[in-house]
């Protein structure tokens, strides 16, 4: 299983693709994109990377900022309904996850009695909710309702969002799954490991547990679940691929 995300200049769509061929190795059953440009596209499917390519052949997937996924299904069987990336109710947020929410049936009950529905079988879609509804009630930043909201959560994430609201950055987190930053020249890209992103720039962060990133084209910031901010660390990669 694997994500990869992209923001800056580049059009997003083939660089997403590429660093998600990159990370098949890891193994998976289904794979999406989610892209933004004037509107949340989101483009899901159980099997391969090259079948999802194939369905896309001729649709517009022009955008600078997007996500990728790559699924190995833990919470419900893999179909294109259990794949990621999941869009809120509201279709503003999409979402990508690797990992387990191991308390999501206790979150989710609670979100079904606020009238909450849900489209898909997985864990993942619970803690999309679960943001959407804290944000939706406290108003403000997004990064906010997603802070909250993994103060709640036991288990293993890194989950990448989107926001149509916001097509200018993506909010990032991990405990427990890994999350690297590449650092480019006006864009950022995002990763599971550092295959998918040496091609474009050495410059790389690894995110530690419990860290928040917001992350525009042009700028990194890291935060802990206590909303202070920390220095991003910069590792140069010296290994060839
Ligand atoms: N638990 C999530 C699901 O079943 C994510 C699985 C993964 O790591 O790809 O959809």
């Amino acid at each position: 299983c694997g994500i990869v995300a992209y923001i800056g200049h580049r059009e997003a769509y083939p660089v997403i693709l590429k660093g998600l061929k990159r990370l098949e190795y890891r193994g998976y059953d289904s794979a999406g994109v989610a892209l933004l440009n004037s509107g949340l596209k989101v483009y899901k499917k159980q099997g391969k990377v090259a079948d999802l390519e194939d369905t896309l052949v001729g649709k517009d997937l022009h955008a600078n900022i997007g996500i990728g996924h790559t699924r190995w299904a833990t919470h419900g069987e893999p179909c294109d309904r259990n794949a990621h990336p999941h869009t809120s109710r509201n279709g503003k947020l999409s979402m990508i996850h690797n990992g387990i929410i191991e308390n999501y049936a206790q979150i989710k009950s609670e979100l079904i009695k606020k009238g909450y529905n849900f489209t898909s079988d997985t864990d993942t879609e619970v803690l999309l909710n679960f943001i959407d509804d804290i944000h939706t009630n406290n108003g403000g930043a997004l990064e906010e309702a997603v802070r909250i909201a993994l103060k709640r959560v036991v288990g293993a994430y890194v989950i990448v969002l989107l926001d149509a609201d916001n097509p200018d950055t993506l909010i990032a987190a991990r405990k427990g799954s890994p999350l690297v930053i590449g650092i480019g020249k006006g864009e950022h890209f995002l990763a599971s490991d550092a295959s998918p992103i040496i091609e474009y720039t050495k410059e790389v962060v690894y995110v530690n547990d419990y860290e928040l990133a917001i992350i525009k084209a042009d700028e990194l910031i890291l935060k802990n679940l206590g909303n202070e901010k920390v220095s991003p660390f910069i590792t140069k990669l010296d290994m060839e691929m």
